[in-house]
């Protein structure tokens, strides 16, 4: 089995921090601009019976100028073309206008969409709960796993449920 994946979320949700985790190495573009990066791949992970290639999508926001409208359709299309997308929320914080505006995209699309809940270790369990719960009332995701992509909990398990949509 082998397919794309794309990794969206607002900065600073730990997106670069879970392809750290998963690659074992600092591969992923360590930057504080949301529009350095278009979209690229990030890195492959390869098992032995599959191989995932990781795309980057590239910031996304409100357009506001030209540039921000063809990074939006450039961002599009790779949603459009992966097997599967990683959509990476902050579970420390509270839901927020990126994570809101990143959902209404999302609305169109049919590629299989995983929530990954990120910072489980800065969360009550109680929390982590109620916040599953705000999710699940903004789109309806194919699967929702927690992680922590710095401690590395549970980040296996996220692997095994992305190989089961490749
Ligand atoms: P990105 O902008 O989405 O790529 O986010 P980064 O991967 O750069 O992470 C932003 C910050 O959140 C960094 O300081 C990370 O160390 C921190 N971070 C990422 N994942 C976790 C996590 O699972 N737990 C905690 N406590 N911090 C995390
Ligand atoms: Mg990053």
């Amino acid at each position: 089995k082998s397919g794309f994946i794309s990794i969206i979320g607002r900065p600073n949700v730990g997106k670069s921090t879970f392809m750290n985790k998963v690659l074992g190495q600092k591969v992923a573009i360590m930057s504080d601009k949301p529009q350095t990066t278009r979209n690229k791949i990030q890195g492959v992970y390869t098992t032995g019976q599959s191989q995932m290639i990781f795309i980057d999508t590239p910031g996304i926001h409100k357009p506001k100028h030209q540039l921000g409208e063809h990074m939006m359709k450039v961002a599009r299309n790779t949603l459009r073309e992966t097997e599967v997308i990683l959509f990476i929320i902050n579970v420390a914080e509270e839901i927020g206008r990126g994570d809101e505006f990143i959902i209404e995209m999302l609305k169109n699309t049919t590629t299989p969409i995983i929530l990954v809940l990120n910072k489980i270790d800065l969360v009550h369990p109680d929390d982590l709960i109620k916040q599953i719960e705000v999710y699940k009332d903004t789109l309806e995701f194919s699967e929702i796993v927690p992680i922590s992509a710095l401690q590395g909990n549970n980040v296996d398990k996220l692997l095994e449920v992305i190989e089961s949509y490749l």
